[in-house]
């Protein structure tokens, strides 16, 4: 078991301030490379698709409470987070009984988002099974496993709800059976049907990893990774069409129908931190749960008088259906005291921002305790700490 040294935040982050020095070592942290925080060892597990069965949850919880710090973290990638891991082995045993360690080697390179409400509500086709091929043939492969841990894959179902994340290997279907290739959230005009999906993303994923000298994203390439389609012996369709997005995913937290008739929830949770009680609660549903990008938390195929009834238990133990409450829209970094380079105690001062009305700008905002950024969703303002309180930043 390693402990690691690195960021503490999953996903995105956006310089807003001086640029910092470029790490020569992969500090991901995963299962079983931790991350040295400031209030102890931190084990990101991966989720791809942030797909979980409820017994999975159910491990969760129970990881957090015994092992963990008591909550469940989201993050910014549809991945959690166990801070404050007491014993790095037993949650290794722990995580791998509930098939949430399925490939060791390729632990941190399974980094996988697809469209939330994919197969329940809109979507040119269902890729929830196509998470399982593209899992399979990115650990299947020995040239992937050497993969950075921020590289990341997305499947877009069509709706549209991805692709702008700019992941470096992502599929975005323009019809039932064909995709468009998009590297860096960019059409290369590639266009491959349903079952070359994951062989091809993983042919440039494999491609970039050979290639890719000290770059840790497709976007640190010199060329922002527009070599790796020829490197990989891809061919643009010179008329393929732009890919449209097609109308109709939701977006929000609330009651969503289903296009087979039942209903999809989706719950914000204040900081996108999970409280183990409420994560039990969760999992004795013993519905699919989905964790988005967002940080929100959808359960799904639900009837109406079940859905009803989630909402009146869990809305008073602190999860948020309605769209109007401003934790739809605000995140953080961990700040202080989870994080050594915060400037603040940023969650405390978001929660006493949201409290008192009080926030500095309207719409979706990601608070946070550095320049670094981390963490910081697509399209969110940035409102960072300095030694004066906080500034909205350009981003
Ligand atoms: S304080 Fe800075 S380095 Fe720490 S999690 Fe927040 S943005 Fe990242």
């Amino acid at each position: 078991m390693t402990i690691g040294v690195g960021g503490a935040e999953d996903g995105e982050h956006r310089h807003v301030g001086p640029a910092h020095r470029r790490r020569t070592d992969d500090a991901c942290p995963g299962v079983l490379r931790l991350h040295t925080a400031a209030d102890g060892p931190l084990a990101r597990i991966r989720l791809p698709g942030g797909m979980l069965r409820p017994s999975q949850l159910e491990a969760l919880a129970t990881a957090a409470e015994t092992i963990g710090d008591g909550s469940i973290e989201i993050t910014s990638r549809g991945n959690v987070q166990l801070r404050g891991v007491r014993d790095a082995d037993a949650l290794a045993v722990l995580l791998a009984d509930a098939d949430l360690l399925p490939a060791p080697r390729h632990d941190r390179v399974r980094n996988i988002l697809a469209s939330p409400h994919s197969g329940r509500i809109g979507g040119h086709t269902d890729v929830r099974a196509l998470v399982d091929d593209l899992h399979a043939a990115l650990t299947g492969r020995d040239g992937t496993a050497e993969l950075p841990g921020r590289v990341l894959f997305a499947l877009d179902d069509g709706s549209g709800d991805l692709s702008h994340r700019r992941a470096d290997f992502g599929a975005h279907f323009v019809g039932p059976d064909r995709a468009a290739i998009l590297i860096d959230g960019a059409d290369t005009g590639v266009r491959v049907a349903r079952d070359r999906v994951p062989d091809v993303l993983v042919d440039l994923a494999e491609t970039f990893a050979r290639i890719r000298g000290d770059a840790w994203r497709v976007r640190d390439l010199p060329d922002g990774g527009a070599g790796l389609v020829a490197a990989a012996g891809l061919v643009p369709d010179p008329d393929a069409a732009t890919p449209e997005d097609l109308p109709g995913a939701p977006t929000s937290i609330g009651w969503f129908d289903q296009d087979d008739g039942a209903v999809t929830l989706a719950a914000a949770t204040p900081l996108g931190v999970l409280p183990a009680r409420t994560a039990h609660f969760l999992a004795a549903i013993d519905h699919p749960i989905v964790l988005t990008p967002d940080r929100f938390i959808l359960v799904t195929d639900l009837d109406e008088g079940t859905a009803e009834t989630v909402v009146r238990v869990l809305a008073p133990m602190g999860l948020i259906f309605d769209a109007a409450s401003p934790w739809a829209e605000v995140t953080s970094c961990t700040g202080a005291p989870g994080c050594e380079h915060a400037r603040a105690d940023v969650r405390g001062d978001l929660v006493d921002a949201v409290r008192d009305d009080a926030l500095p700008t309207t719409g979706r905002q990601h608070w946070v305790g550095c320049d670094r950024a981390c963490g910081t969703p697509q399209g969110a303002d940035i409102v960072v700490a300095t030694d004066d309180g906080y500034r909205v930043a350009d981003g």
